[in-house]
């Protein structure tokens, strides 16, 4: 029991006054229940934000799509400064999800450019 009007330290939990300077003390249950709830959060997951990747999504595959993994990597440290960690991981997935779409669809354009380029070259 903490002493309000000098911080005296009282052993005696159940004391109504204080040791030290004798003003009464207050039994702040209240304060109590709000320490027991502030539990301190645990330490954050390691969560990718996948920033390198969106940028260069951005600038060698597609550029719509590299920049909204961009504007979601960017989103996954404002979370975790935040303390939103769900909120963090679900945009850390969407940005990996927006890089492998664009990572596909750069690669399906690749194959059919190439055959483009066979098809021409040999001259069909
Ligand atoms: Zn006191």
């Amino acid at each position: 029991m903490v002493c309000k009007a000098c911080g005296h330290i009282n052993q005696d939990n159940m004391a109504k006054f204080c040791s030290a300077c004798g003003s009464e003390l207050q039994q702040d249950t209240q304060n109590n229940v709000y320490q027991q709830n502030v539990t301190p959060q645990p330490p954050p997951q390691y969560v990718p934000n996948y920033l390198i990747f969106s940028i260069l999504t951005a600038i060698f595959c597609c550029l719509p799509i590299g920049i909204a993994a961009i504007i979601k990597s960017s989103q996954v440290d404002k979370k975790i400064a935040l303390g939103l960690y769900d909120e963090a991981i679900t945009a850390s997935r969407q940005a990996k999800t927006l890089n492998i779409l664009s990572a596909v669809i750069a690669a399906v354009f690749t194959v059919f450019y190439l055959i483009i380029i066979v098809i021409a070259s040999v001259g069909i």
